[in-house]
């Protein structure tokens, strides 16, 4: 890379670190964000240090939330009775948008993988168990990605799941294999969810 002052190669530094920029699209972005006016930069800052002081995780769903209960777990409409596993608070939104599921929701922040050294007790699994004990529901709906990580989290839980006769469910895989909840179209998704099968 070439040799930049040094405040422009900190900046550079920086936004090298976000998911999916490089460092081509990093020197972009800081030559960008230097032409901006002080005050569009200085809004900028601010709105990633509010957004970061003010989301936290739901105490009950692990959902990205700036009030706990989050608003979903809150909602008197929705139906405590299903609740929908998924891997990231990024699937949550994605189940949204389709507007047809009134469950509750259950947010693992990662998958197991054994090859990466991630077990069943570094994901946000445990608490669902403690969920599953003091509520009624009826279904556990599992909508990790359609991985190999994904599908080996989702038999997991199922497994876990059985003896407590929970009725669990998969959703299907129109979805192609591989695919992330979060990218897949509304029809896609609402078909998924329409035709889960029990495991
Ligand atoms: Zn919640």
């Amino acid at each position: 890379m070439a040799q930049y002052a040094k405040p422009l190669a900190r900046l550079i530094d920086s936004l090298s670190t976000l998911p999916g920029i490089g460092g081509k699209s990093a020197q972009r972005l800081a030559f960008h964000i230097l032409s901006m006016e002080e005050q569009e930069v200085k809004a900028l800052a601010d709105a990633l240090l509010y957004a970061k002081e003010n989301m936290r995780y739901c105490s009950c769903c692990g959902n990205l939330t700036d009030q706990d209960p989050c608003a979903i777990c809150s909602d008197p409409a929705r139906d405590p009775s299903v609740i929908c596993v998924v891997e990231g608070p990024r699937d949550v939104a994605a189940m949204e948008r389709i507007r047809e599921y009134k469950g509750l929701y259950h947010v693992l922040h990662g998958v197991i993988s054994p090859v990466d050294g991630i077990g069943p007790e570094d994901i946000n699994l445990h608490s669902l168990l403690v969920r599953l004990q003091k509520n009624d529901v009826t279904e556990v709906i599992l909508a990790t990605n359609p991985s190999i990580e994904g599908e080996a989290t989702a038999m997991y839980i199922a497994r876990l799941l059985k003896p407590a006769g929970i009725k669990t469910s998969r959703i299907a895989h129109g979805l192609p294999v591989g695919g992330d909840l979060e990218y897949a179209d509304e029809v896609t998704l609402s078909k998924s969810l329409e035709n889960r099968r029990e495991l």
